[in-house]
C-alpha cells in the first residue's frame, strides 16, 4: 500500500512538472544569429508577476524582469549572444518553490542570406490586393469557428471570402500581367463583429486571421512568390490595434493605448507634425487621438510597446521571408518611435524597403517623411520610401482638364519640379489610386483615352509604381459612396462569376484592351534599367503637349503625352536635342512600330506615346 502511495505521488510529481499551464508569450519564438542580441517577451498570465522566472540555455541570458502596474504581465529581457543554437528551452515561472506556470520557449535557426535580402525598388511594379476582395479560393474558410463577422457578399462593408489560396492560386496572372511585388492588405486577424475585412483593426499580431489563411499558408505564398521572382510587401499598423484586440481586456499597463476622459478621435490633421506654428492641443489630438471607436491609439512612448512593435515587424519579415513593409498611417505614430524603428530594422536587413503611408496633399509635408542623409528639418524620419499622394492628386486631374498655366500637364510638371524635397525620388510609391480612393476609371470618367495616358505616365515616371487590383480591367468606383464600391470583388475570383478577368471569360473588349495594355507596358519595364534607375527630364509643357525623357549612358526614352482634344504635330525635336543629339529614328512601344523620324508623327488627341530612342 505505501509503495503504491509512493509511485502516485511520483507519478503526480512527473506529471505536474509537466502540466504547467502556459502563459501567453510573445514573440512566440525567435531566431539565433540575429544582429541585434536583445529580446524582450511580453508574458501574459494570471499573476504571472508574483512569480520568478528562471531559464537555463547555453547563450541565453536573462538580464531583467520588468513588471508594470498589471500583475497579469511580465516584460522579460533576454540576451541571445552568438553562442546560443537553435533549439528549445524551458522558462518556468516559480512562486515559492512551485512552478505556476511554465513555457517551452523555442530559438530557431535564421535562414542564410536572411539579412541579406533585397527589399522592393524601382525596378518593380505593385499590385495591391485587397485579400477578402480578390479570389475565394477557399470557400470552406469563408465562416470560422470563433471569428464574430460571417462571410455576406451582398454586403459592401462584409466580408466576401477572399483568401491567401485565391491569391496563391492566381499568382501565374499576376506574373503574366508583369506586376513583380505584391501589397497585400493586413492579414493578421481581425476579430471585431463588423467591418472586419479590411483588416485595419488587428486583435491578434501574430496570426493570421482564418478567414484570410493560416501562418503557415502565409509564409508559403511568399516562398511560391519568390519562386516567380515576385517580393511580398506586408502591410503594418502600428498606429493603432482593433478595440477587440485580446489585450483590451486587460491591458499590460495603463498608458499601453492613449486613453481619454471620453472618446476622442485624431483630427486626422498629419501637418501638424511639422507645422512651426501648430498648436500643442492639434499635435495632442494629432497624435494620440483614436483613428476610430474601433482602433485605440498605442502608445509607441511606452517603451514595452515600442519593443513589442519592433520585434513583431522582425518576426514577421523572418519568418515569412518579406520583401518589404507597407506601414499604415505613418505619420500618426510617434515619429521619434518611427524613426527608431527604421533604424532598427536596417541594423537588421540593411537592404530590406519600408514605404510609409503618408497621405498628404503637398509636397513638402511629404517630404518631411522621407528620410534623408542628413537632418532637415530638425528630424530625420530614415523612412526609405513614403507614398506619392501629391502626384497622385495631380494625376486625378491632369489628363481630364484643360490647360493652363497651372492645369492639365503643369499639374504633373509642378509636382515633379518640387523633387528637391526628396533626397531619392525615384523611391517614392506612385499609383493612380489604392484602396482608399475613387478608382482611376472613374476619376478619367471612364474615358479610356485618359485612363491610357494615366497608365503610361505612372510606367514611365520615376518612383515605384503600384497598380490596385482591378485598375488593369477598369474596374469603377467612387470614394463618396462608400468604401464597399471601391473594393469590390475582382471578377472570376468567385465560382460562378460571369465575368472571369483570369481567363478572359465574359469581358468586354475595353476591359479587355486595358489588360493587354497593361500587361505589355508593365512586362516592357521589368527590363528597362532606365526607367528604374535613369534620370528624368522634362520640357515645361507648351500647348498641352508634357515631353520627358529617361535616359542612362544606353538609353533614352522620350515620352509625349498629348492632353488636347485634338490631333497635333509633334512639337519640333530640335527643342529635345540635349536628349535626342540629333536622333530621329525611334521604336514607339504601345504601337510597336518603327518611326524613321519623330518629327513626322502626328499626336492622337489624350494620347501618348513611348518613344525608344535609336
Ligand atoms: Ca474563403
Amino acid at each position: 500500500m505505501k509503495k503504491i502511495i509512493i509511485l502516485s505521488l511520483l507519478c503526480f510529481l512527473f506529471l505536474q512538472s509537466f502540466s504547467q499551464p502556459n502563459p501567453r508569450i510573445e514573440p512566440p519564438f525567435w531566431w539565433t544569429g540575429m544582429k541585434v542580441p536583445d529580446l524582450q517577451l511580453l508574458v501574459y498570465a494570471d499573476n504571472i508577476a508574483s512569480t520568478a522566472p528562471r531559464l537555463v540555455y547555453p547563450g541565453v541570458k536573462l538580464l531583467k524582469v520588468n513588471k508594470t502596474d498589471n500583475p497579469d504581465y511580465l516584460f522579460l529581457d533576454l540576451q541571445i549572444s552568438n553562442e546560443a543554437r537553435a533549439g528549445v528551452f524551458r522558462i518556468d515561472f516559480q512562486r515559492d518553490e512551485d512552478v505556476s506556470y511554465s513555457y517551452e520557449y523555442e530559438l530557431k535557426e535564421r535562414s542564410p542570406g536572411s539579412s541579406e535580402r533585397q527589399g522592393f525598388g524601382p525596378d518593380d511594379v505593385i499590385v495591391l490586393l485587397m485579400p477578402d476582395r480578390f479570389a475565394n479560393g477557399n470557400p470552406d474558410n469563408d465562416d470560422m469557428p470563433g471569428m464574430l463577422e460571417k462571410a455576406d457578399r451582398q454586403n459592401p462593408d462584409g466580408r466576401h471570402g477572399g483568401d491567401l489560396k485565391g491569391i496563391s492560386d492566381h499568382l501565374g496572372y499576376l506574373n503574366d500581367m508583369g506586376f513583380t511585388a505584391i501589397w497585400i492588405n493586413p492579414v493578421l486577424e481581425n476579430n471585431n463583429p463588423k467591418y472586419s475585412y479590411h483588416g485595419y483593426a488587428i486583435t491578434d499580431f501574430y496570426k493570421l486571421d482564418p478567414r484570410i489563411g493560416t501562418n503557415e499558408e502565409y509564409g508559403k505564398l511568399v516562398a511560391d512568390c519568390h519562386k516567380k521572382n515576385m517580393g511580398v510587401i506586408m502591410d503594418m499598423v502600428f498606429n493603432h490595434c482593433g478595440h477587440m484586440h485580446w489585450w483590451m481586456q486587460n491591458l499590460p499597463s495603463e498608458d499601453w493605448v492613449h486613453q481619454w476622459p471620453e472618446f476622442t478621435r485624431t483630427n486626422y490633421r498629419a501637418p501638424v507634425n511639422s507645422d512651426p506654428h501648430a498648436s500643442e492641443y492639434d499635435y495632442r489630438r494629432m497624435q494620440d487621438g483614436w483613428f476610430d471607436t474601433s482602433m485605440p491609439d498605442l502608445n509607441q512612448k511606452n517603451e514595452f510597446v515600442a519593443n513589442y512593435l519592433i520585434q513583431n515587424s522582425i518576426w514577421w519579415i523572418e519568418y515569412a521571408g518579406l520583401d518589404g513593409i507597407r506601414m499604415d498611417t505613418y505619420p500618426y505614430s510617434d515619429q521619434e518611435f518611427m524613426a527608431r524603428w527604421i533604424m532598427r530594422i536596417m541594423k537588421e536587413y540593411p537592404n530590406f524597403n519600408v514605404v510609409g503611408e503618408a497621405w498628404l496633399q503637398k509636397e513638402a509635408i511629404t517630404s518631411y517623411y522621407a528620410g534623408s542623409e542628413s537632418e532637415r528639418f530638425g528630424y530625420n524620419s530614415f523612412l526609405p520610401s513614403v507614398t506619392d499622394f501629391p502626384l497622385h492628386f495631380a494625376m486625378q486631374k491632369a489628363f481630364h482638364e484643360d490647360e493652363s498655366w497651372t492645369e492639365g500637364m503643369a499639374r504633373l510638371y509642378y509636382v515633379l519640379a518640387q523633387d528637391f524635397l526628396y533626397d531619392d525620388p525615384l523611391t517614392n510609391v506612385i499609383f493612380a489610386d489604392n484602396h482608399d480612393l475613387s478608382r482611376f476609371y472613374s476619376l478619367m470618367g471612364e474615358d479610356f483615352d485618359k485612363y491610357k495616358m494615366g497608365m503610361v505616365f505612372l510606367m514611365t515616371t520615376r518612383g515605384i509604381p503600384m497598380v490596385y487590383y482591378g485598375t488593369e480591367i477598369l474596374m469603377t468606383g467612387e470614394e463618396n459612396m462608400g468604401h464597399g464600391y471601391i473594393r469590390e470583388d475582382f471578377p472570376g475570383g468567385w465560382q460562378g462569376d460571369k465575368i472571369n478577368a483570369f481567363t478572359g471569360e465574359g469581358m468586354d473588349e475595353k476591359q479587355a484592351e486595358a489588360q493587354e495594355f497593361l500587361s505589355l507596358l508593365q512586362n516592357w519595364r521589368k527590363d528597362k534599367e532606365v526607367l528604374h534607375s535613369g534620370k528624368l527630364l522634362h520640357f515645361v509643357p507648351e500647348s498641352g503637349i508634357y515631353v520627358y525623357f529617361r535616359t542612362n549612358d544606353e538609353e533614352v526614352i522620350m515620352v509625349v503625352l498629348n492632353n488636347n482634344n485634338r490631333e497635333r504635330k509633334m512639337p519640333l525635336p530640335e527643342r529635345f536635342d540635349e536628349c535626342l543629339n540629333g536622333k530621329r529614328k525611334a521604336y514607339e512601344v504601345i504601337t510597336q512600330t518603327e518611326i524613321e523620324d519623330i518629327k513626322d508623327i502626328f499626336l492622337p488627341p489624350k494620347s501618348a506615346m513611348i518613344l525608344e530612342i535609336k
